[in-house]
């Protein structure tokens, strides 16, 4: 059952390459343009959390390949509808970056059990650059849940 969606970037090109496709269960590229990945809980996406968790990436996020505007409002865009889809409220969204630093300090545990796989996400710095902001894992996980909430309203 998914309880908690998770953005990811792949840290890779602006294109996904075939280990990108089979590591999220969707993908946005640099153009907007999506692609299915695999099922949920059949990748290893984010640690110990895989069976309870959608995840989406953005190709890139290489300093070589920045996450692009257009590219970041899809996927906004892509997680209102996925969290609806699913019967989630946008509070269910983290980042790859949040779900890391919780698994630090501890505070994972509000989220679910602990388990011996979670230190995985430790040190993940995904979607912290993003066109319009570049900050801590806090700052831009409430910015991105912001974004995603303005399309969810709109659904
Ligand atoms: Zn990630």
């Amino acid at each position: 059952m998914i309880k908690y969606v998770i953005g990811h970037w792949t840290g890779g090109m602006h294109r996904p390459n075939k280990i990108d496709l089979s590591s999220y269960q969707l993908l946005i590229d640099s153009d907007g343009k999506r692609y299915n990945g695999l099922a949920p809980g059949t990748t290893s996406s984010t640690g110990g959390m895989n069976s309870i968790t959608y995840n989406i990436s953005c190709c890139g996020g290489l300093s070589t390949s920045p996450i692009t505007k257009i590219q970041i409002e899809a996927f906004y865009k892509a997680c209102a509808e996925i969290l609806k889809k699913y019967n989630l409220t946008p509070d269910k969204f983290y980042t790859h970056a949040e779900i890391g630093q919780m698994c630090t300090d501890g505070t994972i545990t509000k989220l679910l059990p602990y388990n011996q796989w979670l230190y995985q996400n430790k040190g993940k710095i995904d979607l912290t650059k993003l066109p319009d902001i570049n900050g801590t894992p806090a700052t831009t996980g409430n910015f991105i849940r912001h974004k995603i909430l303005w399309y969810y309203e709109r659904l």
